[in-house]
């Protein structure tokens, strides 16, 4: 579920995703949990398989979330608070509907599927728009007290830094995700530095990441200045994580990292083995994730799994 798409995929362990509908999502939330129906009706339709074949429906919540009440707490990009999804997702649907936090149904995607298969204690951080975080502990999702647990992007690494959407200063997201890199690469243009990102800034075009990554593949000093000094913070972050939980595998994901992981994971690995503390990082592996957005799909699979009880 996004703010402004859904995505949804049939899918199972054996065969892997075997399809996919994409649909732009309506503005109110009566109208939301019907284009949920229908783009579920949709995907069923097109398998030409019986219903009976479906085991459950799982939705990736881009917020917190209670699984076990089906409660989205707060989903800012959704505008949805207190809201139970699954009481109200049941009157359309007649299969189990299970709901998640995104960002925890990619780790466990990345822990069934991807490069996290014989991790045992693991961090998935995602840096893109935002910076998210799903851990794992002894092979399963850790979801803590509150079902908030992996907000690493709301640690706060500047004392009065910048503004973060959750309304504190210095969040680590808002001193390294694409956004914050773009508005420091932004300020050094206007202070008069020389940039091949100049041009798109002033037809104030949206600088994404793949322009990001070309212009540091391009050496572009602004760019690289930025992407840089961002991957450090990263870096130390990680290191404050892994001194912390002791893990022995982080994966990186999310737009920025896809774009320019080659570039940043250097950085990132430099910065983190400066800082963190000797014996947390031995045997631990920083890598990234090869799922891309389908991370999060292909946990629906051991979520099913999990609190049904059933093979999918
Ligand atoms: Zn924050």
């Amino acid at each position: 579920m996004g703010g402004t798409k859904i995505l949804a995929a049939a899918i199972n362990s054996r065969e892997g995703i075997i399809i996919r509908v994409k649909k732009e999502t309506p503005g109110s939330k009566e109208k939301y949990i019907q284009s949920l129906a229908e783009i579920v009706d949709a995907v069923i339709e097109e398998l030409h398989l019986g219903k009976s074949n479906i085991k459950a429906v799982c939705l990736g919540v881009p917020g917190s979330v209670n699984p076990l009440t089906g409660k989205i707490g707060l989903a800012p990009n959704l505008g949805l608070k207190n809201f139970n999804i699954g009481e109200k997702l049941r009157k359309f649907i007649s299969y189990p509907v299970l709901i998640e936090n995104d960002v925890n149904l990619g780790a466990l995607g990345i822990k069934k599927f991807g490069v996290g298969k014989n991790a045992k204690n693991m961090l998935a951080a995602f840096i893109g728009t935002g910076i998210g975080g799903g851990l794992i502990f002894n092979e399963k999702i850790y979801r803590g007290s509150n079902f908030i647990a992996g907000e690493i992007g709301h640690i706060v690494v500047e004392k009065n830094g910048p503004l973060c959407g959750c309304g504190n200063r210095g969040c680590i997201e808002a001193v390294a995700s694409r956004t914050a890199i773009v508005r420091n690469i932004e300020k050094d243009i206007k202070s008069g530095r020389k940039s091949i990102l100049s041009a798109d800034l002033k037809n104030k075009q949206r600088i994404k990441s793949k322009t990001l990554a070309l212009a540091v593949r391009q050496k572009d000093p602004v760019a690289v200045g930025r992407v840089r000094e961002a991957s450090e913070k990263i870096g130390v972050m990680l290191a404050g994580i892994a001194n912390l939980l002791n893990v022995d595998m982080i994966v990186l994901g999310g737009g920025v990292i896809e774009a320019m992981g080659n570039s940043m994971l250097p950085w990132i690995k430099k910065s983190f083995h400066k800082n963190v503390m000797m014996g947390s990082e031995k045997g631990l592996k920083i890598v990234t994730s090869k799922l891309g957005d389908d991370a999060a799909l292909y946990g629906g699979i051991p979520l099913a799994e999990e609190f049904l009880g059933v093979k999918v």
